[in-house]
């Protein structure tokens, strides 16, 4: 059998597996949360609340979906295009055109390009987010923050792009299994590095500080038998006034991590609440999890690029002779552009069932629907989430359910527990 014969049967186990994979390991049954209560809860909420959310969020609109089609335009045109092939020789240029420089220099070039287009998209959210008071730092703090996470794309992108074209040179027929391979690899190395490497950079974390409430956490996460050395606590109040908390980290790296502002904002019962659900996470691995289908995903979008990247309209197209050169890396992040659009409704499914699991394991872990219902309620306010966002929006990005299918969900929970 041909190398090409193997990667489509490499491709289809792949498909397969993370067919099962979902299957078997994504909560598809929702618990109740039936509309009658998401309605009544909507009604309960402040008029003006709800009215001055949805404004935000309107407001945020034009700048997100902006940012998707010039984002999406630009990776058609230089990688359907003979542009971006040029641009990455011309990055190659000052060094002799050595495959190195035109590999990492010239994919980190064609990446910058694309983010520098989208700048002012950036910059709209940005001041959108400091007219409604979400953003707490200025115009300096916000470039400091921008120019920080491009130095981390460009060195986690450097290692990748300069791993993959050694592959494909040193293997020129079956490289599609080592880059597979290695993409499986990453993925899961980011999951253990991220939270100990990157999260830093942004971010101050501290151990939460000795008291009742994080006595309180600790005996909850005993009592959950989820083992958590700790409670960190990460100094976002330095960027919003947004209040969050999540889990990150795999095995030794594994951690609860809580805004400093859902200490200032919230009681210590919410706060509790929004452990018990992150400990949710935490029980039910869904992290590792994650990891497992994303180290899939990425090990088949390889496979499917190779055998869709070598398809001779589109090299045509692009004006290159193969996929495996790096001046044909721009036909390859239009290809992941677009794979990333369509998949984006199918990603936020599974995010918003993993994400009602955990409120379920919250509810049940507290017992306390009331001070529940109080966050979700805090959590909308504070954040200025509309309640009940429209249903294309929800479908095409929620990653949580609503605010009004959380409690109702809460409220639901409540009337079984009491009878
Ligand atoms: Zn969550």
């Amino acid at each position: 059998m041909t190398p090409r014969g193997w990667a489509v049967l490499t491709l289809a186990a792949l498909v397969l597996a993370l067919l099962v994979a979902s299957a078997l390991l994504v909560p598809w049954h929702r618990p109740p949360a039936p509309r009658a209560d998401q309605l009544s809860a909507l009604r309960e909420l402040p008029a003006d609340q709800v009215a001055r959310a949805r404004e935000f969020r309107a407001a945020l609109r034009p700048g997100s979906y902006g940012a998707l089609l010039v984002g999406l335009l630009v990776a058609l045109l230089l990688g359907l295009t003979p542009l971006g092939a040029r641009l990455v020789e011309l990055a190659g240029r000052p060094f002799g055109d050595h495959w190195i420089a035109r590999a990492v220099l010239g994919g980190l070039a064609v990446v910058l390009v694309a983010d520098l287009i989208t700048l002012p998209f950036a910059a709209w959210r940005q001041s959108v987010l400091t007219r409604y008071g979400l953003s707490t730092y200025g115009w300096s703090g916000w470039a400091v923050d921008l120019l920080k996470s491009y130095a981390v794309s460009a060195v986690i992108g450097a290692v990748a792009l300069l791993g993959f074209y050694t592959v494909t040179r040193l293997a020129p027929r079956w490289w599609w299994a080592f880059g597979a391979a290695g993409a499986a690899g990453l993925v899961v190395l980011l999951s253990f590095v991220l939270p100990v490497l990157v999260e830093p950079v942004f971010n101050r974390f501290t151990p939460m500080e000795q008291g009742p409430l994080r006595t309180e956490l600790m005996a909850m996460a005993a009592r959950d038998g989820v083992p958590v050395r700790d409670v960190l606590v990460a100094d976002a109040s330095r960027r919003t006034k947004a209040v969050n908390a999540y889990v990150s980290g795999l095995g030794p790296t594994r951690r609860v991590v809580v805004y400093d502002t859902l200490l200032r904002e919230a009681t210590p019962a919410e706060v509790t609440s929004v452990v018990a659900h992150e400990l949710g996470h935490a029980r039910q691995r869904d992290v590792a999890v994650g990891t497992l289908t994303g180290a899939l995903g990425a090990a088949a979008a390889v496979v499917a690029l190779y055998l869709l990247g070598s398809w001779p309209p589109l090299t045509r197209l692009a004006g290159v002779e193969s996929v495996a050169e790096p001046r044909a890396f721009p036909l390859l992040i239009a290809l992941v552009t677009v794979a990333g659009l369509v998949a984006a409704p199918a990603q936020a499914l599974i995010s918003r069932r993993v994400e009602a699991r955990a409120d379920a394991h919250a509810l049940a872990l507290t017992g306390d629907p009331v001070t529940f219902e109080a966050m979700q309620r805090r959590l909308a306010g504070v954040n200025l989430a509309d309640p009940d966002p429209p249903r294309w929006e929800y479908l095409w990005s929620a990653s949580h359910p609503s605010t009004v299918e959380r409690i109702a969900a809460a409220r639901a929970y409540a009337r079984k527990a009491g009878g």
